[in-house]
């Protein structure tokens, strides 16, 4: 399997230089030169497959034989689920109407551990195998740093560096990602806000001169890779309840921010997974949802919210889906992506998101989240995190709905406290991890600051 860019400006590449690649050298996002596609007699078979073999099986389709060996593949992901503390990985539990897809049994009890775990161990198997040195840089609000750092501790020819701001993330999400000790782990708290650190980590990367000199990559949702493991769970959750038949379809509710893990819900569907619409669901930060209903994407006032993972403006990973929408027209692409740049928006006629008929799209608000946190507690003794609560309330006419969980209710303490009076349980991994030894650098909201500690680690 090759790779293109959305923006069609470079020549077909294999998984494992797309993977290293992570964004395209012309700006755009890679894509396989063609989906596969399976049979019903494959996915008769594939519906009784545990998750790990599952997974090879599906990824294996996205992967030449040539650039990584079936084998290897193989190692790679029963070592990248070995962290998992739930037998099943990703277990599928019955909540009234509705199905719940746990997917928050990983290190750090969000779903972004599922496509990280695996992209470590990509990225640590390619720089063996090819040479060379990865050092990542990141700036976070909370999840994603801390399933990065998870991914990528301990691991051979590279470093992390992720930048959080000071005292602004929860005190569990704080110590999630400055606990981990491991040598090529850097944590770097800045006396700023997120947008701060982000601007930092887009100045350093912009400095090409610096970026080369200390190899500085990402592992923000853009990585294809991500994308692909993300597939697996899609396919998982149909086969514990297609029951023999490999035409029943299942529909999906899915919380949204950057479009990453709903549109690897699209690929499996472009894959022959039966499914109806996906049903895409967001917080008051609603750019999807309003794209949707009238075309247009327009970039707003970001909005604070108890389910802050889907606070964004922009969906990094939208431009993928945009491709298939124009026709897979990479100057089409590329037009609508500066337009963007330059005005803030972009439109696409209704007819067209009509026509492709993918997606139904719901933004739910905060009273409505927490709501659904009481009264799911109250009626089935079942604690969903604010951003599944996001999902769920979306899927509330739609009975039978396979809902994606994409954080232990424990990572979300305040949030779930407002709904139902008190803390969630705290799970095991989390036990006493206030009073473990941390280690983090305080420094000033500045770009020189940053760029002498990273230049002092790296010598
Ligand atoms: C990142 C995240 C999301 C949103 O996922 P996208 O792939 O960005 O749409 C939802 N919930 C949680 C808990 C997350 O960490």
């Amino acid at each position: 399997m090759k790779y293109l860019s959305t923006r069609g400006g470079i020549q077909p590449i294999p998984f494992s230089q797309a993977v290293m690649m992570g964004l395209a050298t012309d700006g755009g996002l890679t894509l396989p030169v063609s989906i596969p596609t399976v049979t019903t007699a494959t996915l008769k078979h594939w519906a009784d497959l545990e998750f790990i073999p599952l997974a090879l099986e599906i990824i294996s389709l996205f992967v030449a034989e040539d650039d990584i060996p079936r084998h290897d593949l193989d190692r790679l992901i029963h070592k990248a689920f070995a962290s998992f503390t739930h037998p099943e990985i990703t277990p599928l539990v019955t909540v009234g109407n509705h199905h719940v897809l746990e997917l928050f049994h990983g290190p750090t009890l969000a779903f972004k551990d599922v496509a990280l775990q695996l992209l470590g161990n990509l990225f640590e198997y390619l720089l063996q195998r090819d040479g060379g040195t990865l050092n990542i840089l990141g700036a976070t609000s909370g999840d994603t740093g801390s399933a990065a750092i998870h991914g990528v501790r301990g691991k051979k020819g590279m470093e992390i560096f992720i930048l959080h701001p000071h005292r602004r993330v929860s005190p569990i999400q704080e110590r999630q990602m400055t606990t981990v000790l491991d040598a090529n782990v850097h944590n770097i708290a800045i006396e700023g806000t997120f947008d701060d650190g982000q601007a930092i980590v887009k100045k350093l990367f912009n400095d090409l001169a610096f970026k080369k000199k200390y190899h500085l990559g990402a592992v923000n949702s853009i990585n294809w890779a991500r994308i692909v493991a993300q597939v697996v769970y899609y396919f998982y959750a149909w086969g514990r309840l297609a029951h023999g038949d490999a035409t029943r379809p299942v529909e999906f509710s899915v919380p949204t921010g950057n479009f990453g893990d709903i549109f690897a819900g699209y690929i499996a569907k472009r894959m022959g997974l039966p499914m109806g619409k996906l049903l895409l669901a967001t917080n008051r930060n609603d750019i999807l949802t309003r794209f949707f209903s009238t075309g247009s994407y327009r970039i707003g006032q970001a909005h604070p919210t108890i389910s802050p993972s889907m606070d964004i403006q922009v969906s990094s990973n939208f431009e993928r889906y945009l491709y298939y929408l124009l026709h897979e027209d990479p100057v089409a692409v590329g037009q609508k992506m500066a337009e963007l740049d330059a005005t803030g928006a972009f439109q696409v006629p209704r007819s067209v998101i009509d026509a492709a008929g993918e997606f139904r799209a719901t933004a739910v608000g905060e009273e409505e989240t927490v709501t659904t946190i009481r009264s799911v507690h109250q009626r089935y003794g079942y604690l969903l995190d604010p951003h599944t609560a996001v999902g769920f309330a979306a899927a509330k006419e739609t009975p039978g709905m396979v809902c994606l969980a994409t954080a232990h209710p424990a990572k979300f303490g305040d949030a779930v406290k407002q709904a139902i009076g008190r803390e969630p349980q705290r799970p095991p991994l989390l036990d006493g991890l206030e009073q473990r030894p941390y280690r983090c650098q305080v420094m000033a909201a500045s770009v020189q600051a940053v760029r002498d500690f990273i230049a002092g680690q790296l010598g």
